[in-house]
């Protein structure tokens, strides 16, 4: 019984040391401006710019692969709020996201 429960911890332990290390290994970094984006957006999460929420309508922003219009419940004022920030607030490594409106 007691052989069976050690090794039961032990390859927890074991998996957990595993899965700590593999989460350092394939942390993707967030670009820091995608929060801000988020909050620029409508927050109302509906999908009808073809993202899985705000959250993923921003990161196609900054990846470059949708334009502003797609948020439907998003006025023009919101669109240049969005290219605004942009233009002022490069990425990490200094370049500028290409805002389609
Ligand atoms: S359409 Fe606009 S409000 Fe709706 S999920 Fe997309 S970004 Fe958010």
């Amino acid at each position: 019984m007691f052989v069976v429960l050690g090794l039961a911890l032990s390859l927890s332990v074991g998996l957990a040391v595993i899965l700590s290390f593999a989460s350092e290994a394939l942390h993707v970094p967030e670009d820091p401006r995608l929060n801000d984006l988020i909050n620029l957006l409508p927050l109302a999460n509906c999908g009808q710019c073809g993202n899985p929420g705000c959250k993923g309508m921003a990161e196609a922003i900054l990846g470059e692969n949708t334009r502003l219009s797609a948020c439907k419940p998003g006025d023009q004022a919101m669109r240049e709020r969005i290219r605004e920030y942009l233009e002022t607030h490069p990425s990490e490594e200094g370049e500028f996201t290409k805002v389609k409106m």
